[in-house]
């Protein structure tokens, strides 16, 4: 057995050291008490632990300051709302929070460089926002639920690096389905992930950086934590909202810059073979801004490496966010 107690085999130990190592540099703000990481405990009766029952936003920053926040704190109220949770903070408060707890961090000093990391993620913070419904007696009833709990977590930014924008990523259509729309409302960003847990770690087996899940009918929804775009015929394509997916922060700027580009978009219905026939894809999320796909599965995507239009487009995205345009440039 290894010295820190794990079962041989129980997993990357260079994972679990990363993980030790962060610690000191995380931040976490727990009910509105700045509180060092190993002491932000919350109740094991916690029904965000117990259930997944709670609602959450991931953050970052540019600059130091957050990006389209109004948008964040929007998507976490309207969470809450379609679950029926009643979060601990309104948005207000949520935004003194979060500033509090970035100053917080900042007043810990700039983090060790990383080589690999791209120039627009260095010295970046990852903003998590989480509202749990609360403790209360054992029991699915959300009436049970007695003491909402609200959190915030920050940590240095640990985006795709910089390689990752100039070859291109991995993605990998899994056979784990996301959860009906009927089942689980998929506009709410709750906690209960564990289709997505299975996700990725069926993406990660096959060697791939994302997995994509597919509808019960099998067409193409999101990834795992990123939404999907395809260019095909000059036409930039993506599953509709109704195709049962997470309304992206980032997926809505890059729909509002392509018609500024005056790139004809379809969002449309898309099979896997749509997107084996693509000639680019690339997948849209907070943390990974525009991340061009140059494999899906064993099969390179047009010619295995980032195309015109995901470039074009990841420079107009840069050029929202602030900061350099391309991955050479140093700030
Ligand atoms: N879909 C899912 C399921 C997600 O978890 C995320 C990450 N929040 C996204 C899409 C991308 O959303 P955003 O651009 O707002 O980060």
């Amino acid at each position: 057995m290894p010295p820190d107690g794990r079962p041989a085999g129980a997993g990357p130990r260079v994972v679990a050291s990363r993980y030790n190592q962060g610690m000191n540099r995380t931040f976490v703000n727990l009910d509105g008490s700045l509180v060092a990481p190993q002491d932000a405990k919350i109740s094991v009766l916690d029904r965000g632990f117990l259930y997944g029952d709670s609602v959450y936003e991931v953050v970052r920053t540019y600059g130091g300051a957050p990006f389209e926040l109004d948008a964040h704190l929007a998507r976490l109220a309207s969470s809450a709302s379609r679950i029926g949770l009643s979060p601990k903070w309104d948005a207000a408060r949520t935004r003194v929070e979060i500033d509090r707890t970035l100053a917080a961090s900042r007043a810990h000093g700039t983090d060790a460089p990383d080589p690999q990391a791209a120039p627009w993620n260095r010295g970046e913070r990852y903003i998590r926002v989480v509202m749990t419904r609360g403790a209360g007696e054992i029991g699915l009833d959300p009436a049970l639920a007695i003491d909402p709990v609200a959190v915030v977590i920050v940590q240095p930014l640990h985006g795709p690096p910089a390689r990752a924008y100039v070859e291109g990523v991995k993605v990998a259509v899994v056979g784990v389905r996301r959860p009906s729309p009927l089942a689980l409302d998929p506009a709410a960003k709750t906690g209960a992930h564990l289709s997505h847990v299975l996700a990725v770690k069926e993406a990660r087996e096959a060697g791939a950086d994302e997995a994509l899940l597919l509808d019960e009918q099998g067409f193409v929804t999101e990834g795992s934590s990123s939404n999907v775009f395809a260019v095909e015929e000059g036409k930039l394509r993506t599953p509709p909202l109704g195709a049962g997916i997470l309304e992206g922060v980032t997926r809505g700027i890059v729909l509002r810059l392509a018609r500024e580009e005056r790139l004809a978009v379809e969002e449309m219905p898309l099979t896997p073979g749509d997107l084996a026939r693509a000639d680019e894809l690339f997948i849209t999320s907070t943390q990974r801004e525009i991340l061009p796909v140059a494999r899906l599965g064993e099969r390179p995507v047009g010619a295995g490496r980032p195309g015109p239009v995901t470039s074009a487009l990841h420079r107009a995205f840069r050029r929202v966010a602030g900061g350099p345009v391309r991955v050479s440039e140093r700030r």
